[in-house]
């Protein structure tokens, strides 16, 4: 059996990385998704949220389940028994910091393969960081993240209130 290990952030979830998964899942056995839960500055959403947004995401597909882990990523692949870690790629930046990560991830452990899938055209632009940006300043991201996300980012920044701080703007400030 094939298994896949798509780790990431995931703060939040977005169509980028639920196409990457679902590709994967027709060309794996079973894809895992997990979400990486050490609480890191910058952060949106706790681990308990990150996790329940994922799988609320992936419910109704068979071959994805949804895990947390902390550690290291070849560490937590060997343990679940995946063969190969998972990323996604958008642009060129990403390539040189995914080469840079699959090559340490080798050195680490040479038996994980990593796999890496060109996103669709569409999500070429999404990131989680565009997305809690454009929430942030009451944007329209019902075409980036599903509606349970979007409910989500509402309600964290209405409870975030003028504390918003944890989310830099960088680019799509007025
Ligand atoms: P990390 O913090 O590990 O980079 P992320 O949650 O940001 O975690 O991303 C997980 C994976 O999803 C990474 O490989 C990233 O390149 C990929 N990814 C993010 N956005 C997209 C997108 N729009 N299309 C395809 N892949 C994406």
């Amino acid at each position: 059996m094939s298994t896949v290990l798509f780790p990431g952030t995931f703060d939040p979830i977005h169509y980028g990385h639920i196409n990457i998964a679902r590709r994967a899942a027709d060309l794996f056995d079973e894809v895992i998704v997990a979400v990486y839960a050490r609480g890191q500055a910058n952060i949106l959403f706790s681990p308990e949220q990150r996790l329940a947004l994922v799988e609320e995401s992936f419910k109704t597909v068979g071959n994805i389940s949804v895990t947390s882990y902390t550690g290291l990523t070849v560490e937590f692949a060997r343990k679940v028994g995946a063969t190969a870690l998972l990323r996604g790629l958008r642009v060129f930046s990403d390539f040189e910091y995914e080469f840079r990560m699959a090559l340490a991830n080798n050195r680490l452990d040479p038996d994980i393969d990593v796999i890496a899938l060109i996103t669709s055209e569409e999500h070429t632009f999404l990131s989680s960081t565009t997305v809690r940006e454009i929430a942030a300043l009451g944007g329209d991201v019902s075409s980036m993240v599903p509606e349970h996300v979007q409910k989500a980012l509402e309600e964290r920044f209405q409870q975030l209130g003028k504390d918003q701080d944890i989310v830099p703007l960088t680019s799509l400030r007025d």
